[in-house]
């Protein structure tokens, strides 16, 4: 229908008469010329009608409203000097109708503006509805556009430069081991059976190996059944590998190339390589988090040595049961935060809380070196200690060191927000810094208290670091996170592939032997057929793309995504289904609606 799209056209074709098809993105008259923007996938071009020029389409431009599908044959025009726009690829030129055809009206009143002229911040809950149209738009338009050129070049670095084979695994399948909740699916044919959705094709992909597939890899859909936070979906999109024959640095090596290939294909950066690596202990020891921002310093100090026999008894009584002090040091601190920000009902005290910490004790460095504090820190601590403790953190006049004291879980947990709040608020982050590391040694099993077991802090198919399998329980895993910025956006472990060490992992985690073969025997069973040494890795797409696009949403970067309460509100699901069908599957609803 078209000889063109419109974002193609530029000074070479001035001449030339093309037809291109599209939506009217705005209509403006300027009494008695009438100008268009015709919008398709590639961009945006102007159409020109004015009763002089081009009288066969002037009637018909007139009549044309904003996103009505037209169909127009005109000719490629030099525009006028003073309205030339440099920052539109079409700019410099324009078209003059000869023929304008609607091939299709717009009837209703449009729910919201999709031109980017009209720059209208839409609700959305109406954007997610009118999904369509809010693809339309130039941000959705340009992410969508970005994904599919993030998936291109991660498909072209895997197949055509590493040798990997795309293998789809299947979606209705057993519960797979990601520790999240399943959604299950019903079977009608076997009544009273289920299959679960993958929450990751982990076990299929182990099994490839086993099969001699070598390098797999798959855009992969995965499903977990968890409450939604900004960054999940009910069902998002992973890029899972796995990989035969390869060491640990072989892993990690061609996942920074393959990072740097995704880097230098979108955003033409350079990223220098090895990524700087960090173990899981030091990460905590330092930044209290698995998955540290390292943009900046503000870098955490444990000081619990020092003050567990003093006297004030919120720091001796946090180590005598267990737990740990730890501070954070400001630099300039005292200038930026005030005290009124660290007491009850500051923000500060109020992020501490919310994070599990009980409150905020701080110390401030004056002028002379001398410390200012609240009287229960000040009362307590010897000269010497406290020389130790401005040592120890590189305290400096103007320093405001804060303080988190209690079970160490909550302390990092505590200290990690705050540290990325007050970076922040003081402008310590660089936006243009793009910090990628590794974080490794995390331990194999983390303690469950509400089941009162050991869980895989990864999976249950994470090799054990050979040098622990002694005391397996406090074992480190022989697995990996790739960080950006502070987010963790990839994760994955050599495999297990021996039977005996595959045993052992799952008496670990408390299964007995049957429970274990009733759940895994698929796997055991492979196990004694020839498996060979392998390891993979999985990165999270979404959240992936949506840093690359400067989003803060993955909705954002999803064509249809699903809303914080696992709604689609374009098609309406979930929704309710007929009594006669769920007899079919064998299920009956225990639900009774509120009256
Ligand atoms: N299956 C893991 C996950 O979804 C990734 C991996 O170990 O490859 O997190």
């Amino acid at each position: 229908m078209r000889t063109h799209y419109c974002g193609q056209l530029h000074s070479e074709h001035i001449g030339e008469t093309v037809t291109l098809c599209g939506w009217v993105d705005r209509r403006r008259d300027h009494g008695g010329v009438i100008f268009i923007d015709l919008r398709d996938r590639s961009g945006v071009v102007q159409i020109v009608s004015d009763p002089e020029r081009t009288p066969a389409s002037y009637a018909d431009c007139d009549r044309l409203r904003n996103e009505y599908v037209v169909k127009i044959t005109g000719r490629v025009s030099q525009r006028p000097e003073e309205s030339r726009n440099p920052r539109l690829p079409s700019g410099e030129i324009e078209i003059y109708a000869d023929r304008i055809e609607v091939l299709n009206a717009v009837h209703k009143p449009l729910p919201f503006q999709v031109s980017s002229a009209d720059n209208e911040s839409v609700r959305e809950e109406l954007r997610l509805k009118y999904r369509y149209l809010d693809l339309r738009r130039e941000r959705m338009a340009r992410n969508m556009q970005l994904r599919h050129q993030v998936i291109k070049s991660i498909r072209r670095f895997l197949e055509d430069q590493q040798h990997f084979m795309e293998v789809e695994t299947p979606i209705l399948t057993r519960s797979t081991p990601e520790g999240a909740r399943d959604y299950l699916v019903p079977s009608r044919v076997n009544s009273g059976e289920w299959y679960a959705l993958p929450q990751s094709p982990q076990l299929f992909k182990q099994l490839l190996m086993v099969a001699g597939c070598d390098r797999y890899y798959q855009i992969a859909r995965c499903f977990r059944d968890e409450d939604l936070r900004a960054d999940r979906q009910p069902e998002f999109t992973q890029l899972d590998m796995e990989m035969s024959f390869m060491s640990l640095e072989e892993i990690l090596e061609l996942n920074e190339s393959l990072i740097c290939h995704i880097f230098k294909t979108i955003k033409d950066i350079d990223i220098p390589r090895p990524f700087p690596r960090i173990t899981y202990k030091d990460a905590m020891d330092r930044y209290g988090t698995d998955r540290p921002d390292t943009r900046y310093g503000l870098e955490l100090v444990d000081v619990s040595d020092l003050v567990k026999d003093s006297g004030f008894k919120v720091f001796s009584g946090a180590v005598a049961s267990g737990g740990i002090v730890k501070i954070l040091p400001i630099p300039e601190g005292n200038a930026a935060i005030s005290n009124v920000r660290i007491k009850p009902k500051g923000d500060l005290f109020q992020e501490a809380v919310e994070a599990g910490g009980q409150g905020l004790a701080y110390i401030r460095v004056k002028e002379d070196g001398e410390i200012d504090t609240i009287g229960a820190i000040k009362d307590n601590l010897t000269p010497e200690q406290k020389a130790e403790l401005l040592a120890r953190t590189q305290a400096k006049p103007g320093h405001l060191l804060l303080f988190g004291a209690g079970q160490t879980a909550i302390v990092n947990k505590t200290l990690d927000r705050l540290r990325q709040v007050i970076a922040r608020q003081l402008g310590m982050v660089d936006q243009n810094k793009i910090n990628l590391l590794w974080v490794t040694d995390f331990p194999m099993f983390e303690w469950n208290a509400d089941e009162k077991r050991l869980e895989a802090l990864h999976h249950p198919f994470t090799c054990p670091n050979p040098d622990d399998l002694a005391d397996i329980k406090n074992a480190r895993a022989l697995a990996y996170d790739v960080v950006y910025n502070g987010l963790e956006i990839g994760g994955g472990s050599m495999r297990i592939y021996q039977r005996e060490i595959q045993e052992k992992v799952f008496e670990a985690i408390g299964l007995s032997p049957e429970e274990a073969y009733n759940k895994f025997g698929f796997l055991l069973d492979a196990f004694d057929f020839g498996t060979p040494p392998h390891a993979g890795i999985a990165y999270g797409l979404d959240r992936f793309v949506m840093l690359l696009a400067g989003e803060e949403s993955i909705r954002d970067v999803i064509a249809f995504p699903k809303t914080q309460q696992a709604r689609c509100l374009l098609t309406g699901a979930p929704a309710s289904v007929d009594t006669k069908q769920l007899k079919e599957l064998h299920v009956a609803s225990t639900y009774k609606p509120k009256s």
